[in-house]
C-alpha cells in the first residue's frame, strides 16, 4: 500500500534521526523480513554500521551505511518504521498492538527504530555498495519526480503496449514509485481513461500525463501520504492525502470537475476508480 509519497514521508521523518546514528544492536524477530537469508545473520551484519544517508529509490527505503553497505526496505502492504526516542518500551505502553513488532534496532542514543508489520510481506536486504546499482535498475524505472522523467522518457516506456495505461503505470519498470491510489489519481487529472491501451496515449497527452503523475505525487507528499489502513508517519501519526481523493475509493460520488458520479472497474487487476465522462475511452 504506502506508494512513493508515503516512502518519502518516512524518509524525510526518518533522515534527520538516523544520520550519523550507529546501530548498537538489531533484533529480527521475523524469518520472512529477510528471507532467503537468515535474520540472525542479517542482523549482526547491520550491528556496529553507522547511517550516512537515508535515501529512497521508487518504493524502496534505502539506508546507506558509511562503510559502503546498504540497507533496502520495502514495506510492501503494511510496513510501517516508527522512530521510539525513549525507546520501544514506550512505544508498547502507547500501542497495545505491538504483536506486529517484527524487528527493532537500537540506535547508539537509546532510541529505537521498530519495524511493524501486520501482513508480513515487507523485506530488508543487506546489499553491498557495488551491487546496489544493478539490483534498482533491474526492477524500477524512472524516478518521476526526477529530472530524467522527460515526456520522450514517458513515451518510450508506453510506446507499442496493449495493456491498459492503468495496468502499465503499475508495473514499477515503467516509472517507479507508483502504485494503485496515485494511478488513479494522476490517470483523473490527465483526462484518461484507465483501461486504454498504454500505446494508444498519443503524443498530444503525454506532456499532460506527466504533468499529473507528478502534481498528484507531490500533492501526496504534502500531505504526509495517505492514511487507509496501516500506514502511520515514524512518529504514529497519519497522512491526510486520503481526504483529498478525486476518484480513488469515491464510487458514486460526483466528479469535482463536472459532477458526474465516479464509476469502478478493474484495471491491471485492481480496483480502479474513473470519471466515465472526464476520461472517455
Ligand atoms: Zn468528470
Amino acid at each position: 500500500m504506502p506508494e512513493l509519497p508515503e516512502v518519502e514521508t518516512v524518509r524525510r521523518r526518518l533522515e534527520p534521526s538516523l544520520t550519523g546514528r550507529r546501530f548498537e544492536r538489531v533484533d529480527i524477530r521475523d524469518a520472512r523480513l529477510t528471507r532467503p537469508n537468515d535474520p540472525a545473520e542479517v542482523a549482526a551484519e547491520l550491528e556496529g554500521e553507522r547511517i550516512e544517508r537515508v535515501d529512497r529509490r521508487g518504493k524502496y527505503l534505502i539506508f546507506r551505511f558509511e562503510s559502503g553497505r546498504v540497507l533496502l526496505i520495502h514495506l510492501r502492504m503494511t510496513g510501517n518504521m516508527l522512530y521510539a526516542s525513549e525507546g520501544a518500551d514506550a512505544v508498547d505502553a502507547a500501542d497495545a498492538a505491538d504483536a506486529h513488532r517484527r524487528a527493532v534496532i537500537r540506535l547508539d542514543n537509546g532510541a529505537d527504530v521498530v519495524y511493524r508489520d501486520v501482513r508480513r510481506f515487507g523485506t530488508w536486504l543487506l546489499v553491498e555498495a557495488d551491487e546496489l546499482d544493478e539490483y534498482l535498475a533491474t526492477r524500477l524505472g524512472e524516478e518521476p519526480l526526477d529530472r530524467g522523467f522527460t515526456v520522450a522518457a514517458l513515451a518510450a516506456r508506453l510506446r507499442d503496449r496493449r495493456a491498459p495505461v492503468k495496468a502499465a503505470l503499475l508495473d514499477q519498470r515503467t516509472l517507479a514509485g507508483l502504485g494503485n491510489i496515485y494511478v488513479d489519481e494522476a490517470l483523473w487529472r490527465a483526462r484518461i481513461h484507465p483501461l486504454r491501451p498504454a500505446g494508444t496515449v498519443g503524443s498530444d497527452e503525454l506532456p499532460e500525463l506527466r504533468r499529473a503523475i507528478r502534481r498528484t505525487l507531490q500533492a501526496g507528499i504534502r500531505r504526509q501520504g495517505a492514511t487507509l489502513r496501516d500506514y502511520r508517519q515514524p512518529d504514529g501519526t497519519q497522512g491526510r492525502m486520503q481526504t483529498e481523493f478525486k476518484v480513488y475509493g469515491r464510487e458514486g460520488e460526483p466528479c469535482e470537475r463536472c459532477g458526474t458520479p465516479i464509476e469502478k472497474t478493474r484495471a491491471g487487476g485492481r480496483g480502479t476508480w474513473y470519471c466515465p465522462d472526464c476520461q472517455r475511452r
